[in-house]
């Protein structure tokens, strides 16, 4: 059996006695495994980091950003292998692992930018010969741990700013899709990160508490489901972290009357259906306001996802691929079930579903929901699987009050050629990212990702300048150079002009 082993400087193996499966969802075989690693694991990455990171931090940052400009051709360079090899663990289609990655990259495009993103603040005579400046320096050593849908891009997100940002960084990604993530952190070791700079431990809980626990991490990034997004920021909040922890999602596309519905049926089909609709920023519930739009919505939408196709990853025609595992596949059918008992009108079946030739992959058939209310739990929690949900609003102040109400607050849409109301919308509804007629909004590289509610724990956005203000900490200078002459303003050694003034708290009055 291969093993998928941990990225360490100078011990690779590890001392694991638990491996995690790796299946391959198309096929539903185990095709490799990967050690749960230990805390006697993450303290020698540690030690590795910690000797890597003072010099890391005082190379210069156009050095820095040489690295990630490497890192990003190198990338390209191999963003074939990447992809098939994302999509074997993944289960999602090639050319969806390319936007994976692509999305990933562009967080590294921005930081090739870094010198100019971490200039200062300066105020040149703040007082009487006095100067104040402020500078952005590294935490120290910075962990993510990453869910398994986007195991490019959100890697990417947490340790191309933070190593830009002159810190070294460990990354626990998902043990469901771990080779991507390990190939990643091959390649900035070529693109020239030194060693120590970049290591990945696998593992599972056990590895994540002593991750929250390690006294020498001072942040941790988190994106995950909520429930463990909430239990990891207070666990290492505890412990006296920086902690970011993203959660879980059920994004609402609101469909106002006056809404293209070719479009919106164009939209819906890829933003819910999509990657198995195993994606946070995916669009599982659908409001059309009033019964007529519902109708017609409805209408439209039954074709449509007769003709999605679904198949393997590496079907260039395939909509969309198997979920991840047997266990997830389990869980998205039951969450059917629960909603056809909670008195939901089921529209399209997606259960059963078998793809000739891959009997045993994990894959579900589409599936539509029409007459699902709030108080179903179906509703109220996230399915992450292929299956939208139509929820009738009778008028714009319900659909509104839909999404801000949820626990959810991760993104939410807008179909309308109503700049009013969309304008509206954006302003009075409380979730963290809106789309107005853009199904998935996923900010770009140079804006931030956040959500709301339970989407997040903390306060900083990944990505953007938010990302930089999480991986690093403000130091603030005041200076004076007094040489004894008369300065404008002052007294004349610039200071304090008389002995008592020093017992005053100072002022720049
Ligand atoms: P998950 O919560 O199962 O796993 C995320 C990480 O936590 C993994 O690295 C995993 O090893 C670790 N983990 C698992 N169980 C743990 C435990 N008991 N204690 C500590 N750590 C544990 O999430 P997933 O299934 O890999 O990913 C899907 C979830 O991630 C969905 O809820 C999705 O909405 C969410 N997600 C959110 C965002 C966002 O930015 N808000 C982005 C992508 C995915």
């Amino acid at each position: 059996m291969r093993t998928i082993d941990h990225l360490i400087v100078g011990s690779a193996g590890g001392d694991a006695t638990r491996y995690g499966d790796v299946f391959d969802p198309n096929s539903g075989e185990i095709q490799a495994r990967v050690p749960l690693g230990t805390a006697a694991d993450l303290d020698r990455a540690v030690a590795a980091a910690q000797a890597a990171q003072p010099g890391w931090a005082a190379t210069n940052p156009q050095r820095r950003a040489r690295v990630m400009f490497r890192f990003k051709e190198l990338v390209e360079a191999n963003m074939d292998a990447l992809a098939h090899l994302l999509s074997s663990e993944h289960g999602k289609v090639i050319a969806d692992s390319k936007g994976d990655i692509q999305r990933g990259l562009e967080v590294i495009e921005f930081c090739c930018g870094i010198p100019h993103i971490l200039k200062g603040e300066y105020t040149q005579g703040a007082g009487p010969g006095i100067d104040v400046y402020s500078m952005r320096q590294p935490l120290g050593i910075g962990a993510g741990i990453t869910p398994f849908n986007f195991p490019a891009m959100i890697p990417m997100w947490m340790f191309g700013v933070a190593i830009a940002t002159g810190n070294a960084f460990l990354l626990k990604p998902s043990e469901r899709d771990p080779s991507v993530p390990v190939r990643l952190a091959e390649l900035m070791r070529e693109a020239g990160a030194p060693e120590g700079i970049l290591q990945v431990v696998h593992g599972d809980k056990a590895m994540v508490d002593a991750i929250l626990d390690h006294p020498a991490i001072s942040a941790v990034s988190f994106v995950g489901s909520s429930d463990i997004a909430h239990y990891v920021y207070r666990r290492g909040v505890e412990a006296g972290k920086r902690v970011q922890a993203m959660g879980g999602a059920k994004n609402h596309g609101i469909v106002m009357p006056d809404a293209d519905l070719d479009q919106v049926v164009a939209d819906l089909s890829g933003a819910a259906f999509g990657s198995a609709g195993e994606r946070c920023m995916a669009l599982p519930v659908v409001v059309p306001v009033g019964d007529k739009t519902a109708d017609a919505l409805r209408e439209k939408l039954i074709p449509a996802i007769a003709a999605l196709r679904v198949g393997v990853s590496t079907d260039a025609q395939a909509h969309y691929g198997p979920v991840v595992n047997a266990a997830h596949k389990q869980r998205v059918e039951n969450w059917i079930q629960t909603g056809v008992d909670e008195g939901a009108e089921l529209v399209v079946d997606g259960r059963g579903f078998t793809l000739q030739g891959h009997e045993k992959g994990f894959f579900v058939g589409p599936t539509l929901f029409d007459r699902v209310t709030p108080d179903m739990s179906a509703y109220k929690e996230e399915i992450f699987g292929p299956v939208l949900q139509i929820v009738r609003a009778p008028d714009f102040e319900t659909a509104v009050r839909l999404p801000s109400e949820h626990q959810y607050g991760n993104g939410v849409a807008i179909f309308t050629r109503n700049g009013h109301a969309a304008r509206e919308f954006a302003a009075r509804v409380n979730v963290g990212m809106v789309g107005i007629n853009v199904p998935i909004p996923v900010p770009v590289a140079y804006h931030s990702f956040g959500g709301w509610k339970r989407s997040a724990f903390g306060d900083t956005n990944q990505h953007g300048m938010e990302g930089v203000k999480f991986w690093t900490k403000v130091k603030t200078v005041t200076q004076r150079w007094p040489d004894g002459s008369a300065l404008p303003g002052g007294s004349e050694d610039g200071g304090p002009s008389r002995i008592q003034d020093a017992f005053v708290i100072p002022t720049m009055g």
